[in-house]
């Protein structure tokens, strides 16, 4: 017994949890028969659940407070949390109690669980990122703090009108959340406008402070991270904009109240909604501020609790924190570190510079330059005046590191400059994020080496060793055991369940990959997950799935460089096939995801893909062949649906430009097959699980540009057939009978010479590569065991293998 379990009250076991379900239901709640809606039986329930977080949390920070030498802190502008419920009775091992407990009172677990909201603070891989390594953290009992914002709209909810994207507010708050406790006692306040000013302190020095500025108070509030059955709970702080009371205290005075209290609004907005561009910047006022309320309020949160002990002594600061920054969003940090420490704090430069570089990690996700982050010196400098001084600071004393290393080398300091010159001139994120860090890691093997040799071949060229790789993960929490429970069984009986918490134990499965009596069985679990998923796809579509046909997915943002496109293409290929008479082996394609609603092209693959639909499932003649959908509203609660259900993983995008992804990684731990380019995880997904088991095509990041130089798309649609048949279709109208030309800019980019996605290139390899895997699926017993050793391989994508790398390389913890 841990030292932790002999302090806990509130026993796991049936009495005392149905106990509690009957007080909160009636007392806590108010509720007086047990004809309340499955809502109200959720809140209950939560209550149940938390009241056994809290006891284990309270532990947590106590021993914490005491005993951790070096704390981390995760700074992201997005958690992808999903449900926390059964994430939640999972981890504390309540799944048992719990079910009894509802049956008892009339109600099924499975109903209960699905009246719960998505908490869809985040865009897509990297916010479920940074919600898998918050699991990975408190599972390996590391002192890790997430730190982020509360946002009242999470990402928008999707539905379709003639096809067309729709998108709606996402009030995940409106009921409340019992999953979040408000913490007003430590509330900070966030400076905004005013100017700097320099004065001559007693002692002589030359000192700054930031003057007359309009304040905006952040309120944390805390939601539990509990990890897999240690007792342990870690905190992620979210925070939400407030005005403060002196807000406007002029226009108050002035007789003005309405207005003043109107003036509220400004500061409250703040947090009000998450942006909802993936791979891509806003360039928004209102962005930027987000982004500083952030770093400031979550540095000024961290040094609150360090002074209280230390005073102004920081000696020891360095050695016992560390901050990673999930991308460039939360960079300001670097330059708010410095100036609590220099105006707040008095420290000289040279010692908080030191602090600064010693404690701070930068993640690069991305090579896109759309989503490179810049923002214009004249923004900066009108919101964040005293921020501008110090980044132009910490530059000039850079260039001159840059000078002394390169002399006379003018253009690599131009270069290399935090400031992009030109017409208005532009801060670069991510370079003041390399400057101020003492890692910068990218998230897959490729990726971290194009890193290096291309975007930050210079800043690689000065500090060689600050440069790491760091091969994401996901938690096999929620991706394997919470929704794949059936697979959790049969793995269990075969082989422990060891491998909840030691992902690499899978391996131990490949001695069963060739056994027909297991590969029976792990066929029957396979399609059970899909009859649950057609049952899903039926209610949310109106199509009827056959899990007796290949299940084909595609699930991730909408974006061109991730090539739903190319899968289009597929299916209306398979269609015309159909159509001749030809035989295919029969498929459900599902494709879902969400675009930026600023993105009109990514829009315009939405509204392609169910016209296609519409066609194809509408075709008698095609019926037993062929099925296909747009899955409205994909997000993480429809993940853990359709992960366990594919038999097919797309992973099709443009060779260099995925930096790793992490739905390839869930997939294949569900026993999907990938078809897959040569780009980000993929290739260390092949590596894992062997070119047999596993549909590589395309070109690869080597190829791209020559091939380019020597092929146009119009050539190769002359003497490709197939992809000629198919561009015919689009092109004539056949997909848009009523709105004719509607498909012209799609037609246009796959025939644009100089298409940065490879499109038309990849087309034949990818058709080819197809037909391998519809082979491949006809022979059952080649298929399933392939399947199993997929997921018997799958041990390296655990994201507790990628946190015991960062914990034991980048933060020493
Ligand atoms: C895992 C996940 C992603 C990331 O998918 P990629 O295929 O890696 O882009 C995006 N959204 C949700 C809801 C996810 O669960």
């Amino acid at each position: 017994m841990s030292s932790t379990e002999k302090k806990l009250v509130l026993g796991n076991n049936l009495k005392q949890v149905t106990s509690d379900l009957h007080r909160h239901f009636n007392f806590t709640l108010g509720h007086f028969d047990t004809d309340e809606t499955d809502g109200e039986m959720l809140n209950a329930l939560a209550l149940t659940v938390r009241d056994r977080v809290m006891e284990r949390w309270r532990l947590s920070i106590e021993d914490e407070k005491n005993n951790a030498k070096k704390k981390v802190f995760y700074l992201s502008l997005e958690f992808l949390l999903g449900r926390s419920l059964t994430n939640t009775v999972l981890n504390l091992d309540l799944d048992e109690a719990v079910r009894t407990a509802l049956k008892d009172f009339g109600c099924a677990y499975e109903d209960i669980e699905s009246e719960e909201k998505d908490a869809g603070l985040g865009n897509g891989g990297l916010g479920r990122l940074a919600a898998c390594f918050m699991d990975s953290c408190a599972s390996l009992n590391l002192p890790v703090t997430g730190y982020g914002i509360r946002y009242e709209y999470g990402m928008f909810h999707q539905s379709f009108d003639e096809g067309y994207q729709i998108e709606q507010p996402d009030h995940w708050l409106r009921d409340g959340s019992p999953w979040e406790i408000e913490r007003p006692k430590d509330t900070k306040h966030v400076k905004f406008y005013g100017h700097s000013e320099f004065y001559t302190n007693e002692q002589g020095e030359q000192c700054a402070r930031w003057c007359n500025t309009q304040d905006v108070l952040a309120v944390p509030y805390d939601m539990p991270i509990p990890g897999y059955r240690n007792d342990k709970i870690n905190t992620l702080r979210l925070w939400k904009a407030a005005a403060t009371d002196e807000f406007n205290l002029a226009d108050f005075n002035a007789g003005d109240y309405s207005d003043a209290v109107a003036q509220k609004n400004t500061a409250e907005q703040i947090t009000m909604v998450l942006y909802p561009n993936d791979s891509s910047e806003s360039g928004k006022e209102l962005r930027l501020r987000q982004q500083y309320f952030l770093a400031s309020a979550s540095l000024q949160d961290v040094l609150d609790t360090w002074t209280k002990e230390n005073k102004k002594d920081f000696s020891t600061f360095a050695e016992s924190h560390c901050f990673q920054l999930n991308d460039t969003h939360p960079t300001l940090a670097v330059a708010e570190l410095m100036r609590l420490l220099v105006d707040d704090y008095n420290q000289q430069w040279d010692e908080a510079w030191a602090i600064t570089c010693q404690t701070m990690a930068y993640t690069n996700h991305t090579l896109l330059p759309e989503a490179l982050e810049k923002w214009s010196v004249r923004l900066i400098g009108q919101l964040l005046p005293r921020i501008l001084d110090i980044i132009y600071e910490i530059n000039s004393r850079f260039l001159q590191e840059v000078a002394q290393k390169w002399p006379g080398d003018v253009d690599r300091q131009r270069r290399m400059s935090i400031i992009e010159e030109g017409d208005e001139p532009h801060v670069r994120m991510a370079y003041l994020a390399i400057i101020g860090s003492f890692s910068v890691n990218g998230v897959a093997a490729l990726h971290s080496q194009l890193l290096t040799t291309g975007l930050f071949k210079d800043f690689h060229d000065l500090w060689p060793k600050k440069f790491n790789n760091k091969t994401n993960g996901v938690t096999p929490r929620r991706w394997l055991a919470h929704c794949n429970k059936e697979l959790s069984q049969l793995m269990n009986s075969a082989i422990g369940d060891k491998w909840v918490c030691h992902l690499d134990d899978l391996a131990k499965l490949k001695k069963y990959a060739g056994d027909t009596a297991f590969q029976d069985k792990w066929r029957q679990v396979k399609y059970n997950n899909k009859v649950r998923l057609a049952n899903l796809v039926n209610q949310k579509c109106g199509v009827n799935f056959d899990p007796q046909f290949m299940f084909d997915v595609q699930v991730k943002r909408i974006h061109e460089y991730k090539r739903q496109l190319l899968n289009v293409l597929h299916i209306i290929h398979l269609y015309d096939r159909v159509i001749r008479g030809e035989e295919i082996l029969p498929r459900c394609v599902l494709i879902g995801g969400k675009a930026a609603p600023g993105y009109a092209f990514a829009k315009l693959i939405i509204k392609l893909t169910n016209n296609v639909a519409k066609v194809v499932n509408s075709d008698p003649k095609v019926a037993s062949k062929l099925k296909v959908v747009f899955f409205p509203n994909y997000r993480v609660t429809s993940m853990e649906v359709i992960c366990p259900a594919t038999d097919l993983s797309e992973q099709i995008s443009t060779a260099g430009k995925e930096a790793s992804g992490t739905g390839n990684m869930k997939f294949m731990m569900n026993g999907a097959i990938t078809i897959g380019t040569y780009d980000g995880a993929n290739i260390e997904i092949l590596d894992a699980v062997g070119e047999d088991n596993f549909f590589l095509f395309g070109l690869k990041v080597g190829e791209i540009a020559q091939y380019r130089a020597y092929n146009n798309p119009n050539d190769l649609i002359a003497v490709d057939e197939d992809l000629r048949r198919v561009i015919n279709l689009i092109e004539c109208g056949h997909f848009s009978m009523f709105e004719p030309g509607v498909f012209e800019p799609i037609i246009r980019s796959i025939r644009n010479p100089n298409d940065p996605w490879m499109v038309a290139a990849d087309f034949r390899s990818y058709i080819d590569t197809q037909e391998l895997a519809a082979q491949a699926y006809a022979d059952t017993n080649r298929w399933t065991r392939s399947s199993i050793l997929n997921t018997a391989s799958s041990g390296h994508f655990s994201s507790d293998r990628t946190i015991r790398e960062y914990a034991n390389q980048i933060w020493s913890i």
